[in-house]
């Protein structure tokens, strides 16, 4: 099959050479080739989910680590931080599974033969469950088509993989020394050396060893053993080996910095997000009824004038969203039925006045002045079930009613049970129309009333949400969309995640209503934070970004795609990006001549390309100066 392909490809040559049309990418003299933006990420068994949906943290091994008299090692975690980090940099990425999936040369090629992906990310475990598999593949896509590999940590027991690496592993033993860098790199550009580790991490971590062969570039080291290598190949594959703790490699920021630096480096150019300074505020229970049946969680619904005084006129001032997961139906405890929030005005059992209606009020000014995102805290954050044994309806305020099992909904907190799947799904989306009607937006962000949720796979709460159609679960579980589940999302703080802050005091309407000045402070907390919309988030999580060179234009073509859905933040505004351009790029084409966005000149920097508001498509288009040689 190769040598068919290797005549076809001459002949196609020579016919374009003759006929004058002869592209510079595809010359053999040329230097550059280059691949779409788009990254395959190849592993072993790391992946729980035989169904290939969820990803989750995976469970502990039961195993000793020798540190402790528990069984406390974790499960093997690169694919999990692997797969958020892609995520939430917006870099387009398929996965390939080795033990499910044979490995073809078309899981990398089009029909035509050309490329389909810009890197390869490889994560292959050591394991007695994948299938036989033909890893010359991997060698000849660096080597024949361009392809960039980035390899990580002990992921590399293949020789054919330490091969096309220009290393020889043998093996990991425990060392915490520092990471430094040894050579000044494009990949090593303004990191710090030694690296620095996120707070709060401290761990056993097991350092590689690898021999280090001719023309292979050491980059970073821990002590004496290298830790990042590189090696460029002449028909354009870049390769990088990312050494260190394969559990932990991720938890340093520099790691991370050099893991997204080393996808530009592969492919020669890279489109990010990233979220330095960024937070997402949250408050929840807005249109929940517990607070009128709950001893210790009983306190008044805000009025309009207190959400117009500490909430709204304090997110103006500064510039901020707050995002709130609201509740839209009520639990009627005398007519022993649900009924839509905000059309109550009562005094409850304590003897507190409950006017919804005013509350309602406040919260659509807020909705409507851009300072408030709706979220879905689910339907009722009541049980499903208040009838069967030990039944809520109609008991007394020490008895049942002070049970908090019962104002959770989509696990059975009351009767220690899971919620069947139909059940928590009727309820998300009944939760997204009404909402949708009260507000006249509809939530993106689902959250479970307590946390209170369903875990076997078939009932599992987040792979629900998803299903319902919502974009992110939780304040912190992670992404849902209709390609994936991530729970148990990191990063938070860093670049590669908002924080998700709660409001002041305490997070909910109950905080609020005691002390409602205490809101406001928040904003000397983070004096430069950028207090964001959990919608704009979800946009740019929900992404559909897709770039390669176009021959005929001489230019590169980067697409972005906004789903009307879950990109609807981006309807009413602007996004931007960073771009990012490999130093060999520029050797090869020249500096950037022009950047032009949806047909419009682009002036700005090219870390922040940005993109005028409309879901939909949007294109970049980057071109080159003419090479002087
Ligand atoms: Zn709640």
């Amino acid at each position: 099959m190769a040598n068919i392909l290797k005549a076809n490809q001459v002949a196609i040559f020579l016919v374009l050479l003759l006929f004058g049309s002869f592209n510079r990418l595809y010359s053999k003299q040329d230097p550059v080739k280059l691949n779409p933006f788009r990254v395959a990420v190849i592993i072993g068994s790391q992946w729980e989910d035989p169904a290939s949906f969820v990803v989750n943290m995976p469970k502990p091994t039961g195993e000793y680590s020798g540190y402790d008299a528990k069984p406390e090692v974790m499960g093997d975690c690169d694919f999990h931080h692997l797969i958020i980090l892609l995520k939430s940099w917006g870099i387009p990425f398929d996965i390939v599974r080795l033990d499910q999936q044979l490995l073809d040369r078309y899981m990398f090629l089009d029909m035509n033969n050309k490329p389909r992906y810009g890197s390869i990310i490889w994560d292959v475990n050591q394991t007695d469950k994948l299938l036989p598999q033909d890893y010359s593949i991997v060698s000849e896509m660096v080597r024949e088509y361009g392809i960039g590999l980035i390899a990580l940590s002990d992921r590399i027991s293949q020789p054919e993989i330490q091969s096309i690496l220009g290393i020889v592993y043998s093996g990991n033993w425990e060392s915490n020394a520092t990471l430094n860098v040894k050579t000044n790199h494009f990949l090593t550009e303004g990191l710090n050396s030694p690296f620095l580790i996120d707070s709060g991490i401290t761990a056993h971590m097991q350092r590689q060893q690898v021999d280090v062969m001719d023309g292979t570039v050491k980059l970073i080291n821990q002590g004496s053993h290298a830790q990042v290598t590189l090696k460029e190949y002449p028909e354009g594959g870049h390769v990088v080996w990312i050494g260190n703790d394969h559990n932990y490699l991720f938890s340093f920021q520099d790691m991370r910095t050099l893991l997204r630096r080393s996808i530009t480096w592969t492919i020669g150019y890279n489109l990010y997000k990233t979220w330095e300074n960024d937070l997402i505020m949250i408050m929840d229970d807005p249109g929940g009824v517990s607070n009128s049946w709950l001893e210790h969680w009983h306190y008044p619904v805000l009025s309009e004038e207190i959400i117009e005084k500490y909430l709204i006129a304090p997110l103006l001032k500064h510039n901020a969203v707050l995002n709130i997961n609201f509740v839209p139906g009520f639990v009627n405890n005398e007519k022993h039925r649900l009924e839509p929030t905000w059309n109550q005005s009562y005094i409850d059992g304590f003897g507190t006045k409950q006017d919804y209606i005013s509350s309602k009020r406040g919260y659509d000014k807020g909705v409507k002045l851009g300072v408030f995102t709706v979220m879905s805290h689910g339907l009722t954050h009541m049980q499903p079930d208040l009838v069967s044994d030990p039944g809520w309806y109609g008991t007394s305020f020490d008895r049942e009613r002070s049970e908090v099992g019962w104002y959770r909904e989509f696990g059975d907190t009351r009767r220690k049970k899971e919620i069947p799947a139909a059940e928590q799904v009727w309820r998300m989306k009944t939760s997204k129309e009404w909402l949708t009607s009260q507000f006249g937006v509809a939530p993106l962000e689902f959250c479970a009333g307590g946390l209170g949720t369903s875990i076997s796979y078939f009932n599992n709460t987040s792979k629900l949400a998803a299903d319902a159609g919502y974009g992110w679960c939780g304040w912190e579980t992670g992404y849902l969309g209709k390609d994936m589940v991530i729970t148990g999302w990191k990063f938070f703080g860093t670049s590669e995640s908002p924080l998700m802050v709660p409001v002041l005091p305490d997070a909910h309407d109950f905080g609020i209503s005691r002390e409602p000045n205490e809101f406001a402070k928040i904003f000397d907390r983070y004096p430069k934070g950028r207090f964001m919309s959990m919608n704009e988030f979800i946009g740019y999580l929900h992404s559909r970004n897709t770039g390669g060179w176009i021959t005929e234009k001489h230019g590169l073509y980067l697409t972005l795609e906004y789903d009307p859905k879950y990109c609807q933040y981006f309807e009413g505004h602007s996004s931007d990006w960073n771009l990012e351009i490999s130093d060999w790029l520029i050797t090869n084409l020249g500096e950037i001549s022009s950047i032009i966005v949806d047909g419009k000149s682009f002036k700005g920097s090219i870390s922040k390309i940005e993109i005028p508001q409309g879901t939909g498509i949007h294109q970049i288009e980057i071109n080159f100066h003419p090479i002087s040689k």
